[in-house]
């Protein structure tokens, strides 16, 4: 059964959240007061098959800005539509101004790979501000290792070198940092990189909440492969590496103070190995994602779009536990927007597909690789998910992240 909140009226009501005038609505009495004239015009659009038409497409886009803010908001930051704005809109026309870097800043993959003297070097960064430092299965240490090499791992890279830097409030106690930082060694051990650098700055009491700790990686990729978004062809097949959502519900269940029968930990993991079994095995992957902030549901939002790719998927096939849906279905959230931290999406062409499962499946972190989907050439940029009694719903970009600060 699927939270309410995620029910096809949540689409609607997400999408008209702005009235005539472009004014934010952000109270529950001005969001739903439009919402009944609206509906009954768009489901004409539906035709015989119950797809989605152009036509749906184009009246489901607002004309109106939906989110012009003077000020930097949570939702930022949560890898959803708002994150996008700012990195489409601020850092990318700005950053893109030297020559060359425009076109590797335009591939917006989760690393870039640099030509340098015959090397394909991939270079990538990632920032690790999660709350609380320690969950179930994992703390932001090992979180900061694993997520660094999981974004080289998406370009097909082996992962070589890591540096680490951190931002400490004062009063942090020494003992956590040292815990943290014999978590990151342990980690780095276990995906084969090594920490070679990094940095250290302290920030007054009560401004710096904790800790915060940035990754930078390099690692090297190897010739003939070629894994990036705009690689992704029609009719491409949509291949998970195993269950959804347990990092989020892991951190949500510290925060809300639940517990399971069935205890639920994070499924932080290095995905190098995985990938390189893939890839080893020959495997023609044309692209592929870890599913951190904003789960496979913007993992796939920003693939469809930079591919210009419909996707279908089949959300029978797509394995979440049963611990996940009913801690989702308590708190009201939807399994494919969860944060992972040791999964993957991988796109693959139709004739290796099973191959490319059966060669997952081999490994611990694959057992439950399954096809959920596959890429079409129609309705470009649409991730649309049928459900188990054939109805089809939406799978939009969220503007921000149903759970801020989980990694
Ligand atoms: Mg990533």
């Amino acid at each position: 059964m699927l939270p309410p909140r995620y029910a096809r009226g949540e689409v609607f009501r997400e999408k008209f959240s702005v009235d005539p005038v472009g004014n934010e609505h952000n109270s529950s009495k001005n969001t739903t007061s439009h919402i009944p004239a609206r509906i009954p015009r768009l489901m004409m659009h539906e035709n015989s098959e119950g797809k989605l038409s152009q036509g749906k497409i184009a009246a489901l886009s607002c004309p109106l800005p939906l989110m012009d803010h003077a000020t930097v908001q949570l939702a930022h930051g949560g890898g959803g539509r708002l994150m996008q704005q700012l990195i489409e809109g601020l850092f990318l026309p700005i950053f893109s101004r030297t020559e060359g870097a425009g076109h590797r800043a335009a591939v917006l993959h989760d690393s870039a790979v640099l030509n340098l003297s015959g090397c394909r070097l991939a270079f990538t960064t990632d920032s690790f501000v999660v709350q609380p430092l320690f969950f179930p299965g994992g703390d932001i240490g090992k979180l900061a290792v694993f997520g660094t090499v999981n974004d080289l791992a998406m370009a097909g890279a082996k992962p070589i070198a890591l540096s680490a830097s951190f931002i400490l409030e004062e009063g942090f106690e020494l003992d956590r940092l040292r815990q943290i930082v014999e978590s990151m060694q342990k980690a780095a051990e276990e995906a084969e990189v090594v920490i070679v650098t990094g940095d250290t700055k302290v920030v007054d009491r009560g401004k710096g909440d904790g800790l915060f700790v940035t990754t930078a990686g390099i690692g090297l990729v190897p010739t003939g492969v070629n894994i990036r978004p705009d690689r992704v062809r029609p009719e491409d097949c949509v291949i998970v590496s195993g269950d959804l959502g347990r990092h989020g519900i892991a951190i949500m269940s510290v925060r809300e103070g639940l517990s399971f029968e069935c205890p639920l930990e994070s499924d932080c993991a290095p995905l190098a190995g995985l990938v390189a079994t893939l890839l080893e095995a020959g495997i023609p992957v044309h692209c592929m994602r870890d599913l951190t902030r904003g789960g496979l549901a913007a993992a796939l939002n920003e693939i469809a779009r930079h591919a210009q790719v419909g996707m279908e998927l089949e959300e029978e096939s797509i394995p979440v536990s049963a611990a996940v849906r009913g801690a989702c279905e308590l708190l009201g959230l939807d399994p494919l927007y969860v944060a992972n931290e040791g999964r993957l999406v991988a796109f693959i062409p139709p004739e290796a597909a099973s191959r490319a499962v059966e060669c997952l499946r081999q490994h611990p972190l694959g057992k439950q690789a399954a096809i959920i989907g596959r890429c079409t050439a129609e309705q470009p940029g649409l991730v649309v998910a049928r459900g188990p009694w054939g109805t089809d719903r939406i799978i939009d970009l969220l503007s921000g992240e149903q759970m801020p600060r989980i990694c």
